[in-house]
């Protein structure tokens, strides 16, 4: 039904089937657009009707140009990422196209943080990190976007800093950058009409402008797809499921050496060597955490993953990838991440291993809390 039909908004060719890829058009809406001879894909829909932004991702090479035109640009850099998910959120080589211009880094979901973490602590974390990547902002911010936490704080440092300048937002998908940008939307009740513009030569994406005042704009960017996300290995129902919603408490686990945790099936923490000791685990309230011995775990694994150590579901698992092994031994107490799913704290001087499906990361980092 959708072969070679174009979006009159856009241009893009309509598609039925990838929500979140550029043309999307639910079929009942293209039947619609059909009879009225006036097919539109949602992107465009939405922007028109609703006056709101819908999440659109670009493939590696159109981002890459893409960012290559912000280069040239003289302008504000807002950097949303996910703070739940720091690694999960790098734009791969940003600091080479960010140019000489000023980065805004702005920290979402910020609700889901352990109110026990200081939040002076964690934007001088956000900006640690920052400069390890070889970015350093002219200031770190924290929001909730879906809270509508820290807006105002955020608009007026935008304001500071882009001097009358247009203002480029950036981040991977799933950082609530779309969330964010309609929440500043709601919030400035100056801005009517949405507009798409030029096209970012060589992509097939129209830019979406939103206006501050007569010369200068806020320009939404698609996001890129990080591969290193657990979200590209979940269905959108089990990735609900395993992002926090609400604040993560943290649990505590004594653990002796050899002892198991799994984290569903979806991850495995194993206590290798050291001193029985403390391991806290900030993950989704409602993620089932499971403790077995280490010398089982395997086993114990193959035998119930799909049903006792849900998600995956019995029907995903052929689809999920292995499980694989990622050893650390620290010197400090550090934090064990699960890209995408959350952390377990350790002591200093533990040997352990985090287990993440092949192509998820598992990195180690000095503690947070
Ligand atoms: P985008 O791909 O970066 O545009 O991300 P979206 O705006 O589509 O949001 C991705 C997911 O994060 C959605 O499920 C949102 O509900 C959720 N989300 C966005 N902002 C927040 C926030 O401030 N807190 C929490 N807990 N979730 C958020």
């Amino acid at each position: 039904l959708a072969e070679g039909i174009h979006c009159i908004g856009c241009g893009a060719l309509i598609q039925t089937t990838e929500k979140g890829a550029l043309g999307f058009t639910p079929m009942s809406a293209l039947k619609k657009g059909l009879e009225a001879e006036e097919v539109y894909c949602q992107r465009c829909f939405r922007l028109r009707h609703y006056n709101e932004i819908q999440p659109v991702s670009l493939t590696d090479d159109d981002f890459r140009r893409l960012l290559g035109q912000i280069a040239d640009t003289d302008s504000l850099i807002v950097y949303v990422v996910d703070i739940f998910d720091f690694t999960g959120s790098l734009i791969p080589g940003l600091h080479r196209f960010v140019g000489s211009n000023p980065v805004l880094l702005v920290g979402n979901k910020a609700d889901i943080m352990p109110s026990s973490l200081k939040r002076t602590k964690l934007t001088d974390w956000m900006r640690q990190q920052a400069n390890i990547n070889g970015i350093r902002p002219v200031d770190v911010t924290l929001v909730s976007a879906n809270k509508a936490h820290g807006i105002d704080t955020l608009l007026a440092k935008i304001d500071k800093y882009r001097k009358g300048r247009d203002v480029y937002v950036v981040g991977v998908t799933n950082v609530g950058k779309s969330t964010l940008i309609n929440e500043i939307i709601k919030s400035k009740t100056g801005i009517r009409d949405l507009i798409t513009t030029s096209r970012f030569p060589g992509t097939t994406l129209d830019k979406i402008e939103i206006p501050f005042d007569d010369n200068s704009n806020m320009i939404d960017t698609p996001g890129i797809i990080h591969q290193d996300q657990m979200a590209h290995y979940l269905s959108a129902k089990e990735l609900k499921f395993v992002s926090p919603q609400k604040e993560v408490k943290p649990a505590i686990y004594q653990l002796n050496e050899g002892q198991t945790l799994f984290l569903a099936g979806l991850a495995r923490f194993d206590f290798v060597q050291g001193e029985r000791n403390s391991f806290i685990g900030y993950f989704e309230n409602n993620l089932m955490i499971h403790r077995t011995k280490l010398e089982n775990a395997d086993a114990f694994y193959a035998k119930h993953v799909g049903e006792l150590l849900a998600p995956p579901t019995s029907d995903e698992v052929t689809e999920f990838p292995e499980l694989q092994r990622h050893e650390f031994r620290t010197t400090v107490k550090s934090d064990i991440i699960f890209n995408g799913l959350g952390w377990v704290t350790v002591p200093a001087n533990v040997t352990v291993a985090g287990w993440a499906p092949k192509g998820v990361s598992v990195m180690v980092r000095a503690a947070m809390v």
